[in-house]
């Protein structure tokens, strides 16, 4: 018996990346040796780490994160940035040899993205293990993404598994699975990329991911999600598999779409929904993510969500 069923504020220990993205409006991406008149610039709070933080946090999780900023201007913000959102810092660590983890974000006027990512301090993150035990204490989801170097998810889905923490994965950017993450791991979030990479067969809209999501299930998760971008998701569990489409909306920016869902799926599972309406209602919140700029500023709370006509 998990502590958080039904639980209407469950609590989610997120280890993963701190960024500060600096978002870009460009007509168009620059080509190799062309220089470009940009639209705007904006300092954002971003990594998937901090986004999915921040998903979860506004559909009224207790969030305990767990990184690493360095010792300057843009991590103090991050810092500042996760407070206001109600997110436990404690487990948020300073490495003063490295600088803060920075994303620069290049958005077209037709709204697709192209990131670079330098990870900085978010390489020097430590996991302690009795720290993470304690801060799993009573946790309904260890929340873990691929932005953190992989020995110390390792670590991090050790302690979980000790403890008896369920793992929600998102192995993003993808890389090669450690054979012992798939006995590990709860339940797993991929995009069609993702899919890809990690199932070896083509994934290209709902047929192919679903026949990849059983493949991936077989290999230990309970559950599987391939997010599909306009084409909404598929899901596979014990129960069988089924197409979630999304909304129709006009997509802005795309950014964050697969972490907001992560946040708005993570908290409805931690809270006791099925898993079909936990998907769903991730989902909807992706939906209102794309249809604004920005990463985290355009993470949906949940009430937004609730009374979405979406
Ligand atoms: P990622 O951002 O991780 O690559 P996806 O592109 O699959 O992941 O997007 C995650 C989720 O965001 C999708 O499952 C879908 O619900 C939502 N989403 C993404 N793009 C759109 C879009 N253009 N319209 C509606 N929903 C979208």
């Amino acid at each position: 018996m998990h502590p958080t069923s039904s639980d209407p504020a469950p609590c989610i220990v997120v280890l993963g990346s701190l960024n500060m993205d600096l978002l870009l409006r460009v007509p168009h991406a620059p080509a190799a040796g062309e220089t470009l008149h940009g639209h705007s610039i904006d300092h954002l709070p971003g990594g998937k780490g901090g986004n999915q933080a921040v998903g979860c946090a506004r559909q009224g999780a207790r969030v305990r994160m767990l990184g690493c900023v360095g010792d300057d201007a843009h991590g103090r913000a991050l810092r500042d940035a996760l407070a206001q959102d109600g997110i436990d810092t404690a487990g948020v660590q300073t490495d003063a040899q490295a600088p803060t983890g920075v994303a620069l974000v290049m958005v077209d006027d037709s709204a697709q993205n192209r990131i670079v990512v330098i990870p900085g301090a978010n390489a020097g993150v430590q996991v302690e293990d009795a720290a993470l035990a304690q801060q799993l204490h009573g946790a309904a989801f260890l929340l873990v993404q691929f932005e953190t170097p992989l020995a110390q998810v390792a670590r991090a889905l050790e302690v979980a598994a000790r403890v008896g923490c369920r793992v929600l994965l998102n192995p993003s950017p993808v890389a090669a699975m450690p054979a012992a993450f798939w006995s590990q791991v709860d339940t797993l979030v991929v995009n069609e990329v993702e899919a890809q990479a990690l199932g070896g067969l083509p994934v290209h809209g709902p047929a192919e991911a679903a026949v990849a999501a059983r493949a991936l299930g077989a290999r230990g998760p309970e559950r599987v999600v391939v997010t599909l971008g306009a084409q909404g998701a598929v899901a596979v569990d014990g129960q069988g598999c089924r197409h979630h489409p999304a909304p129709g909306v006009e997509a802005v920016d795309t950014t964050a779409a697969g972490d907001t869902f992560l946040g708005a799926f993570a908290v409805a599972l931690a809270r006791g929904t099925p898993f079909e309406a936990a998907v769903q209602l991730g989902i909807r919140a992706a939906a209102l993510c794309v249809a604004r700029p920005g990463a985290q500023p355009s993470i949906p709370r949940r009430a937004e969500v609730l009374r979405s006509p979406l």
